[in-house]
């Protein structure tokens, strides 16, 4: 161990990029060696008909050459950081503790942002990520970026990984992921992760109906196009799998809940989609559930934590939130008011596009799931899946164990997978 230590400070020294520890790193072991390899790929915010809507060439021809779901439903809220995590972790969000993109944590009191702690293991390590799975076997792994793996979970890493910038180029990105997989066989990562962000913030901006998408999902196509020609010349043949996180839609309206009722003494984290309320005054909590109750809006409910629908998976952690609530259909919910430590922040009106809603009640919150490979069988009929089956058939392509709580992906696997 003392080596081992000493090896990495020197590393860490002499400046080494993240990517060149494929090199120095421990090379595979030789029991993980001719193992397969995969390539998962997130597009954020990619909606099933945007690939032909948009013409999506290169992304629509990677499902005709293997196969495609019909679509690929987003565990709630149908967000991103739950989402990319629970397929790595074949885990609920309520379960792997990513809970939403800003919550907070009550036995803790500490409050979770994407933007501001996205590279804190803590929040990860109610879960173990499909890369640190195969980190244990010996197995290496790489990532232009996914959710987690700029983070220490559970004292593991990627062998390679960049911190998250959203200025990085889809060229750079697809590049560098060639050069790993083209690396000689002991370094050659099994796993490679690389992720888009363009399509969900040209989304979120502009629509799902804007030009601007159409432009963005071209970009991405074009980046794919390039990667999977590269792809070719790989051999062995790479597994390619090719998810979204959800889709998108354009809220029908802003609904301001703020003069809706008294807000004081209780903390208030504002989804858009959703508002989650916390505190530990029981009391405090029925007067306002009573008094929002009280209003008859057609535009939202509200739940407690316990009586959410079953279906959602988001009864059992505190981070939830001891009241929930929900936007019945596709409002934009919004309450000013500024609990104690978090960032005062401006009515600016709902954005052009959002998402994060129920998928049963807004269809448009699906995603995509599309994968050719030699563990594939091609011409699979997939019909919905759901995503939280996306871990099982990774896991079960690398050959690497399912650990005890997550989901095996047994539907997914029997329909698509061949040894
Ligand atoms: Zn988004």
């Amino acid at each position: 161990m003392k080596t081992l230590s000493l090896i990495l400070t020197l590393l860490l020294a002499s400046g080494l990029n993240a990517d060149d520890r494929l090199r120095s790193a421990q090379p595979n072991a030789p029991s993980e060696r001719k193992k397969p390899y995969l390539l998962l790929i997130g597009v954020d915010g990619y909606r099933p008909d945007f690939v032909d809507k948009y013409n999506g060439a290169a992304l629509k021809a990677l499902g005709e050459r293997g196969s495609h779901a019909t679509a690929l439903v987003p565990s709630f809220p149908s967000t991103t950081f739950p989402n990319f995590y629970t397929m790595v972790t074949g885990m609920r969000p309520q379960a792997h503790g990513l809970v939403s993109m800003q919550f907070y944590d009550p036995q803790t009191r500490e409050f979770f942002s994407y933007t501001r702690n996205a590279a804190e293991g803590k929040w990860y390590s109610g879960a173990m990520p499909l890369w640190n799975i195969a980190e244990q076997q010996g197995m290496r792994t790489a990532s232009y970026f996914w959710v987690g793996t700029e983070a220490e979970i559970r004292g593991m890493r990627p062998t390679a990984y960049f911190p998250y910038n959203a200025q990085t180029t889809s060229e750079a990105k697809v590049a560098k992921v060639i050069e790993w997989l083209k690396l000689p066989e002991d370094r050659r990562p099994h796993l490679v992760t690389l992720y888009f962000s363009q399509v969900d913030s040209a989304g979120h901006r502009y629509g799902p109906e804007a030009p601007q998408v159409r432009a963005a999902v071209a970009e991405v196509d074009k980046a794919l196009a390039s990667l999977f020609r590269a792809l070719e010349s790989v051999k062995p043949e790479v597994n390619v799998l090719l998810v979204s996180d959800h889709g998108l839609i354009a809220p029908s309206r802003q609904v301001d809940l703020t003069n809706h009722a008294d807000w004081s003494g209780v903390r208030v984290v504002n989804g858009g989609t959703q508002v989650l309320v916390y505190s530990d005054d029981k009391e405090r909590l029925r007067k306002l559930e009573a008094e929002l109750k009280a209003r008859v809006s057609s535009d939202y409910r509200v739940y407690r934590r316990d009586q959410l629908p079953k279906h959602l998976y988001y009864r059992d952690n505190p981070r939830n939130g001891d009241l929930i609530i929900l936007a019945s259909g596709t409002q934009s919910l919004y309450v000013n008011y500024n609990p104690d430590n978090q960032k005062k922040r401006g009515n600016d009106g709902p954005l052009a596009g959002m998402h994060g809603y129920d998928p049963k009640i807004v269809p448009e919150m699906k995603g995509i799931l599309h994968g050719a490979g030699p563990n594939l069988k091609p011409g699979a009929k997939l019909g919905e899946v759901d995503n939280i089956e996306v871990f099982g058939l990774a896991a079960k392509i690398l050959g690497l164990p399912v650990p005890a709580g997550a989901n095996a992906g047994k539907n997914l696997v029997k329909r698509w997978y061949r040894p």
